[in-house]
């Protein structure tokens, strides 16, 4: 069988055991398009409709359950009902919602964040990512009075701040440049040339739309010395790595930027945006004085995202708790990487702790521009592959983990994905060029 004819055999079988998600297709189509309302969820020949989430667990409207380890693209860190989260939210509900001032809740949410974020002295609410990541970039903007910002190629910061050769038609038009993701002497050079003309680095310190691909210490050392150089912003979207250890990944690698942005499980499972950094910077935003930058958005400080926010991180994510949890995702990964060897699969997991991809070869990419085409084919089969056996990733074949897992859950995981991967890999070994430029575009 070709790689196609297994591909169009998985998804008919997918298909045939979810007749519900089916019909909600049909019927979302007639009035949003495409029956989509988030582009990244879409999947032929439709995606699960799901019914209810529990601990670690989804559940279809065909009746059928999965191991989460989708989710909600690193947002769904705490799982899906946890009774500290709910149990804030009820308090919150029974004060009150829309209260047209400030609550009960955003000094000690910002306090926290503020006291683990190293670059974070002051910080501002808003609703997203991807408004995080917009608020930094005018913060950067304004505060240099300069244009540009540099973004690295397949790089994603948003629904409105996507970055590839290729331009993309639903990107802000800033005045941005492109550089090589974990290529220290071409971007230092880039930088340089730049030089005062340059407002700001945005980068995220583990590449995730392209398969999770950390940057070298290195290159985030020489960014933060050369964004000094030319007086430039140095901005880490942590909006998902802010989950890797006890402060982000900016505490892990030690580099420090200028600002940074936040968002998804820090709003435990409500909208939730945030960007914070140097006082100095950050103090533009001070009503009080004559020339003030004014930061609006009716729900920034919304006391559902503010209460769940902080009895998450306070409670079930303070720095202890966030340190172990990397430990022991990162032992997973390790002892993922050894049963693959063991199986004798040429695959390797990239990523750090509790946010993984997996590529062909046993060597990760070092930049977007080096995964191979064949492990987004690979990912695809994988998917299917995994969800009938019960485990959910993400359509292009994200993993995140997620606190409620425990260690019988994670060899459980463990096992399903290197079994998926045994039945797939034969099929993506014998595809041919032409099946590869498909699956990329499906
Ligand atoms: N930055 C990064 C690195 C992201 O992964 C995302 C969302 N996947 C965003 C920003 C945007 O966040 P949101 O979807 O909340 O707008």
């Amino acid at each position: 069988m070709t790689a196609m004819d297994h591909l169009d055999s998985l998804r008919a079988g997918y298909a045939a055991r979810r007749p519900q998600s089916q019909n909600h297709q049909v019927r979302a189509r007639h009035v949003m398009p495409g029956g989509n309302t988030r582009s990244v969820l879409h999947m032929d020949p439709f995606p699960i409709v799901i019914a209810r989430g529990h601990a670690d667990e989804l559940t279809d409207i065909d009746g059928n359950t999965y191991i989460d380890c989708a989710g909600e693209f690193s947002a769904g860190l705490y799982g899906h009902d946890d009774p500290v989260i709910l149990e804030a939210l009820h308090e919150a509900m029974q004060g009150g919602l829309v209260l047209s001032g400030p609550n009960r809740y955003e000094v000690e949410f910002a306090e926290l964040l503020c006291a683990r974020f190293p670059s974070v002295e002051r910080v501002r609410f808003c609703n997203s990512g991807t408004e995080a990541n917009l608020f930094a970039i005018q913060t950067a903007r304004n505060f240099t009075r300069r244009d540009r910002i540099m973004v690295f190629e397949g790089a994603y910061h948003g629904g409105v701040l996507t970055f590839s050769k290729v331009p993309a038609s639903m990107t802000v038009p800033f005045d941005w440049v492109m550089a090589p993701y974990n290529d220290i002497e071409t971007t230092r050079a880039l930088i340089r040339a730049q030089g005062s003309d340059l407002a700001a680095i945005l980068i995220e310190p583990l590449i995730g739309a392209a398969g999770n691909l950390p940057a070298h210490v290195d290159f985030l050392r020489m960014l933060r010395e050369e964004a000094t150089r030319v007086g430039a912003i140095l901005i880490f979207d942590e909006v998902k790595t802010s989950r890797i250890g006890a402060r982000g990944l900016q505490g892990e690698t030690g580099v420090t930027p200028d600002l940074t942005s936040l968002g998804k499980y820090l709003g435990a499972g409500l909208p939730f945006g945030a960007f914070g950094g140097r006082a100095d910077l950050m103090d533009i935003y001070d009503p009080s004085r004559a020339d003030a930058l004014k930061h609006a958005g009716t729900f920034n400080n919304n006391v559902m995202s503010m209460a769940g926010g902080l009895a998450g991180l306070k409670h079930l994510f303070p720095p202890q708790c966030a340190a172990e949890f990397l430990t022991r995702t990162e032992a997973f990964r390790q002892a993922l990487d050894c049963g693959l060897a063991d199986a004798g699969l040429e695959v390797c997991f990239s990523g750090i702790g509790s946010m993984l991809s997996f590529h062909l070869g046993r060597r990760v990419p070092q930049a977007p521009t080096e995964v191979n085409p064949r492990s987004v084919l690979l990912r695809q089969l994988v998917h299917l592959n995994a969800l009938e056996r019960g485990l959910a990733l993400t359509p292009r074949g994200d993993i995140y983990l997620s606190l409620p897992m425990d260690d019988a859950r994670l060899t459980q995981i463990r096992e399903i994905l290197v079994a998926a991967l045994s039945d797939e890999l034969p099929f993506v070994a014998q595809a041919n060029a032409g099946f590869q430029h498909k699956a990329m575009t499906s």
